[in-house]
């Protein structure tokens, strides 16, 4: 077997695929290794939202105080293990750093580039390839029971608009004119019209089979052990299976990625943020739109033959365990806002590692002390909705192409400033 390609990817999520179809588009040879199976990690039972608008990063003013009180009410989605894990705490110490408006100013600039050429990307996508995956844009509901909490998120608005984004309020009536499968008591809504949604594990299924087609080699159950450093480059990838060489190498291994740099003194702040999620078959009475549950951060998408409910985040390291505690508040908030939540029995239950930057932006870039090393990950809570426009980056860096979007609030020096 040939063990040498153009490029060599590592990671079988939805970054490793959108890499690897920009790549293969380019013309290059591409290998691309996964330790498990495609969509192993995150990309499998996400929530599939195509959040377009989501310009604001976790990290905003206001967001410790805004989580510490709803922890107090016992409603918040945040669980943070409490042990001495320093990286944990660096990174927690480095995201409330990041809570000023001088950053929120800076992420809403880089977050509305990559995830507007995203959305293009999708479009142009889903017309040249034959990718079914419920692919849907009737934008996203965010759902308030209380008339203050949907005012204050409303002020949200006036970072939107300029970029076209801004949300429209629907209440009352509207709503369930809008939406029949609410139960009676809500306030009202932000609908996000220019937000889409997909089923997240059935297009990353339907990609491998248009990359296979398309001749990128796709290899699963293969681990990446270290990658074999020489004089400013990347020599050789061990792995479980033996060694691959290549001309570029692309770590997309989302939250194992600082496991992998470490090696490489490449010390990457991407902690693993847990989510759960619960997939069943449509309940008797189905939202029409997918509907963020904003008192409880719980989101339900609707598709075609199915229905998903997920959310939570946990950092207590990697673990997949599934709790049914958590589990079950994801049921306990559809309950308070849907007629029906549930189809018993679900389908599934799945934990997957959201990777985490503490600024809330992914990393995209080269590595600086080696050159034929590109790393892409840290999408946290968006990675499906800003996947093309990274893969397309991923491929610019590689062939030397000029960047569709600037590249720099993703680089690698930020974190050392
Ligand atoms: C509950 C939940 C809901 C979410 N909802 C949304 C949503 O609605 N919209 C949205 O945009 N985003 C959502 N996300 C976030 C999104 O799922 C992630 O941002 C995205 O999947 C990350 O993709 P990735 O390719 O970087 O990582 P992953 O999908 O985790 O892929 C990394 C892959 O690398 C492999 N790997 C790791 N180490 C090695 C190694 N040594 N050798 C070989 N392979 C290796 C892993 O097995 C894994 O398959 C959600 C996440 C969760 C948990």
């Amino acid at each position: 077997m040939e063990k040498h390609s153009g490029v060599l990817i590592i990671g079988g999520g939805i970054i490793g695929l959108a890499s690897a179809y920009y790549l293969a588009k380019a013309g290059l040879t591409v290998r691309l290794l996964e330790q498990d199976t495609i969509a192993a990690g995150a990309s499998h039972g996400n929530c599939g939202l195509i959040v377009t608008s989501h310009l604001i990063p976790l990290c905003a003013p206001g967001a410790i105080r805004h989580e510490a009180q709803r922890w107090l009410q016992g409603s918040s989605p945040l669980y943070i293990e409490l042990s001495p894990d320093k990286q944990r705490f660096l990174w927690l110490l480095k995201f409330a750093r990041k809570c000023n408006r001088n950053h929120l100013m800076h992420a809403i600039k880089a977050r509305e580039q990559i995830l507007t050429h995203s959305r293009a990307l999708y479009a142009d996508l889903f017309h040249d390839e034959k990718l079914e995956c419920d692919w849907a844009q009737k934008g996203v509901l965010m759902i308030f029971k209380s008339r203050s909490a949907m005012q204050t998120y409303g002020k949200t608005n006036a970072f939107l608009k300029p970029y076209g984004h801004d949300a429209v309020a629907v209440i009352g009536d509207e709503l369930y004119q809008l939406e029949p499968a609410l139960r009676k008591g809500m306030y009202g809504a932000w609908y996000h019209k220019t937000d889409a949604h997909l089923r997240p594990e059935k297009l990353m299924q339907a990609w491998r089979r248009v990359l296979t087609a398309q001749g990128v080699a796709v290899e699963e159950n293969c681990r990446l052990d270290s990658l074999i450093a020489g004089e400013g480059h990347i020599q050789e990838a061990q792995t479980d299976s033996g060694s691959y060489t290549a001309d570029t190498y692309v770590l997309a291994t989302g939250a194992w990625t600082p496991q992998l740099t470490r090696q490489l003194k490449l010390d990457l702040p991407v902690q693993p943020g847990k989510g759960y999620s619960l997939t069943m078959t449509r309940p008797a009475t189905c939202p029409q739109l997918p509907c963020y549950f904003h008192e409880r951060s719980v989101v339900a998408t609707p598709w075609e033959n199915g229905f998903r409910l997920g959310g939570t985040m946990e950092f207590s390291g990697f673990n997949s365990d599934i709790l049914a505690q958590r589990i079950q508040n994801l049921t306990t908030a559809a309950a308070e806002y849907l007629k029906t939540p549930l189809t018993d029995p679900a389908m599934e239950e799945w934990v997957g590692m959201r990777p985490m930057v503490y600024d809330d932006l992914p990393i995209i870039d080269r590595a600086p002390d080696h050159h034929n090393l590109v790393v892409a990950t840290g999408h946290g809570m968006s990675g499906i909705s800003m996947a093309t426009s990274t893969g397309k980056l991923v491929a610019e860096m590689v062939t030397g192409r000029r960047p569709h979007i600037d590249p720099a609030a993703f680089g690698i020096q930020r974190f050392n400033s």
